[in-house]
């Protein structure tokens, strides 16, 4: 297997050169490339998500939080930039999107998916499956266009039967946490839309030639993760079972962003355990650097090596 050294790519020589522009951040598309044997994948930005220190790392009990932090490298008092990493997988004729990012209505600083996927060449129009781990607005909100057609016409969408019916029912608006209630319209309203065209799944089910979901739930209750291949030739999509590098060390904590805490704790601790042990490279969809690296199990705590 190989992994390639991020690039980035950016539009920054033709922004430069208009200088009558006002200073404005300037973006750039991170990519990492694994490859093995035919398959091919790349890490495309969707750009990132700010949370507030306090909301990201609520979980953790304030006695530890200053140390478990700086252990990693994390100031704890500085926003936190929380990355969003989809997985493109090319194989043969195939073009397959792990998840369709945020779309423009989300958050200002994500949203950037279709110039990411145009900066290695890859149209909306040549995607041909469109796999969601969940239905949260950085997974899902990105699968309309601004005229709410889904934006890879060519398409073929698939997600877990749990997670669509939890996001589909009526109730959901009103026994989800309040703050969440916006996740809960927005969500409806695109799986509406693509009406019939989304395919539902099971645990366990071959989504595609050689793609196996593996119901990973606690995020969000019908949460999907996806082994591409092998262990040791292909990639582990982990989605949102585990968001940052603290939750590696302290597996046993909930995240301010899990749906039921506990059971996510659960979940994250039996599958880095198990990523661990099989040695699986893996694509997180929060986590540093493209997302793409080793899970090291030490004792019932773990931390990731990035490969970038
Ligand atoms: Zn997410």
């Amino acid at each position: 297997m190989h992994i390639a050294r991020r690039h980035f790519l950016t539009r920054t020589a033709a922004l430069i050169s208009a200088a009558a522009l006002p200073l404005a951040p300037l973006r750039g598309w991170a990519v990492s490339t694994l490859t093995a044997g035919d398959l091919r994948i790349d890490s495309v930005s969707d750009g990132h998500i700010e949370f507030p220190p306090d909301f990201a790392f609520a979980m953790i009990p304030e006695a530890e939080r200053g140390d478990l932090l700086r252990s990693l490298d994390i100031d704890p008092l500085a926003v936190v930039h929380s990355p969003l990493n989809i997985t493109l997988l090319r194989q043969g004729d195939r073009v397959v999107l792990f998840d369709a990012g945020s779309g423009p209505d989300f958050v200002p600083t994500a949203g950037t998916l279709v110039e990411g996927l145009s900066a290695i060449g890859v149209s909306p129009e040549d995607v041909t499956d469109v796999i969601f781990t969940h239905g949260h607005p950085d997974h899902l909100w990105g699968v309309l266009d601004d005229f709410d057609e889904p934006l890879f016409p060519s398409a073929d969408y698939r997600m877990g039967q749990v997670e669509f019916d939890y996001w589909t029912d009526p109730a959901t608006i009103d026994t989800i946490a309040e703050e969440r209630q916006s996740f809960a319209v927005g969500a409806l309203r695109r799986l509406t839309a693509l009406g019939d065209r989304i395919e539902r799944f099971q645990d366990g089910a071959e989504v595609l030639p050689g793609i196996r979901a593996v119901m990973t739930p606690g995020h969000t209750p019908g949460h999907m993760s996806f082994e591409i291949g092998s262990p040791g030739d292909g990639l582990f999509v982990i989605g949102d079972f585990v968001t940052m590098l603290a939750g590696f060390v302290r597996p046993d904590l909930g995240t301010s962003t899990d749906d039921d805490p506990a059971l996510a704790a659960q979940t994250r601790a039996a599958m880095l355990a198990r990523l661990a042990d099989e040695g699986w490279t893996v694509l997180g969809y929060h986590l540093p650097d493209g997302g793409i690296g080793k899970v090291i199990r030490d004792g019932q705590a773990f931390s990731f090596e990035s490969e970038a």
